[in-house]
């Protein structure tokens, strides 16, 4: 009944999300003898299957190390993996190839970015600005690097909305502020942050900034250039891509003049003992043997994704946000937290006391695969005075009758904890 088709002025093709969801095999799942429902898409997404093909071809037919060899299998498996580097240079429109560093997700890119590029910068009283709703993934390298430098973290507010306090931030900066690193969409509020406003209040002080995209990726069309940022950093695993694969997207001259992370082979020109040279950009940061299938699955993700096309993706998504948020606000017991007027297709929330995580279990026995607790956001739980949250997370291949299901389970999880 609420089969969703659309067709897409920009791509002219139909969506049809029964038929896109033959593209995900574990779709089929039976859960406790359910249909698995899956709803923790932020968590990380299912993979099509032309990016497990691709994989498996990888081990089958190109199985070699890359950038090394001078022979046939080497070549072909170093062809499909710049190729990959290509796909997401266009991805995310990055001026150059060698913008795009292949490390090993969201939280690799932060750490490398703390360490090679702030952390020099940054002396005794110095700040960093990060957001009340970042990761842990945004907070921890800022609070290691800083401890290091005696330097202090300046911490951007949140509303009970769960929106930032955009208008703060111009309030923190001072001439002791180094770097902002700031998530785009909050994974635990689904609140979409307006980082271009961010980004330009940042540059009108000389202040580079960060942008974690983790969330961001899989919800709308990325266009560094457009952005501005200096970095954007974001996790294959979250646009169905494979775990172990991500991008850190840096400005040409910043990562230039940054040294490397790690050494060790392909990250060199020539070594002796006296002295190292380093390779040149993206490789100078790709030190060592790296996940050559994740970057060519990640590569054919990206192409997967741009085919499906943003438009699509977003009227989808958007139409499962509004029936679940309409359909949680009417339950008694049940309170959304994350409110956001502009927010991606995350309903986070919180069953009267009960603990999140009887929530889940309650949800799994009926098929439905939510996240329950503080989901590495615990500033966020602390501020809203929660111990965590049940979230729903909604990607392009949830169905409504899929929200009716969780809905249905979450009536009942009422009726045996509350009666
Ligand atoms: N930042 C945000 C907003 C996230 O949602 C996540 C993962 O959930 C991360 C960072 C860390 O990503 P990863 O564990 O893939 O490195």
């Amino acid at each position: 009944m609420h089969q969703f088709i659309q067709n897409s002025k920009s791509e002219n093709q139909i969506f049809d999300v029964k038929k896109i969801r033959q593209d995900f095999p574990i779709l089929n799942t039976k859960v406790h003898g359910k249909p698995l429902v899956y709803l923790d898409n932020a968590a990380t997404s299912q993979k099509p299957k032309v990016v497990i093909d691709a994989i498996q071809k990888y081990y089958e037919s190109q199985n070699s190390n890359v950038h090394r060899g001078v022979h046939f299998l080497s070549d072909s498996a170093t062809n499909s993996y710049e190729e990959a580097r290509d796909k997401i240079k266009n991805f995310i429109n990055a001026k150059s190839s060698k913008e795009v560093i292949y490390v090993r997700g969201t939280t690799e890119a932060i750490n490398l970015v703390a360490h090679t590029f702030v952390k020099p910068k940054l002396n005794e009283g110095d700040n960093v600005i990060v957001s009340l709703m970042e990761h842990h993934a945004n907070i921890v390298p800022w609070q290691i690097v800083c401890d290091e430098k005696k330097a202090k973290i300046k911490i951007i507010p949140i509303n009970e909305f769960g929106e930032l306090k955009v208008e703060e931030v111009n309030n923190l900066i001072d001439e002791k502020t180094k770097f902002i690193s700031l998530v785009h969409i909050s994974n635990s509020l689904g609140t979409i942050n307006p980082i271009k406003k961010v980004i330009e209040l940042a540059h009108k002080n000389n202040i580079p900034i960060l942008i974690d995209g983790a969330q961001s990726v899989c919800h709308s069309k990325i266009d560094v250039q457009d952005l501005g940022c200096d970095f954007f950093v974001f996790s294959g695993h979250k646009i169905c891509a494979p775990t172990g694969i991500g991008i850190l997207y840096g400005k040409e001259k910043l990562l230039e003049a940054m040294p490397p992370y790690q050494g060790g082979g392909d990250m060199i020109l020539q070594v002796t003992f006296e002295k190292t040279i380093y390779n040149d950009l993206p490789y100078k940061f790709e030190a060592g043997t790296p996940n050559i299938a994740g970057a060519i699955g990640l590569g054919v993700a990206v192409e997967y994704l741009q085919n499906l096309g943003y438009e699509n993706i977003n009227t989808q998504e958007s139409k499962l946000l509004n029936y679940a948020t309409e359909k949680f606000s009417k339950l008694e017991n049940v309170r959304i937290i994350g409110t956001s007027k502009n927010k991606a297709s995350i309903v986070s929330f919180v069953m009267a006391d009960i603990h999140a995580h009887d929530v889940g279990t309650i949800l799994d026995q009926e098929g439905v695969a939510v996240r329950a607790g503080h989901h590495c956001t615990q500033p966020v739980m602390d501020y809203f005075k929660i111990a965590g949250t049940a979230r729903a997370s909604f990607s392009f291949y949830n169905t409504l009758e899929e929200v009716d299901i969780l809905e249905d389970a979450v009536k009942k999880g009422i009726k045996i904890f509350l009666g």
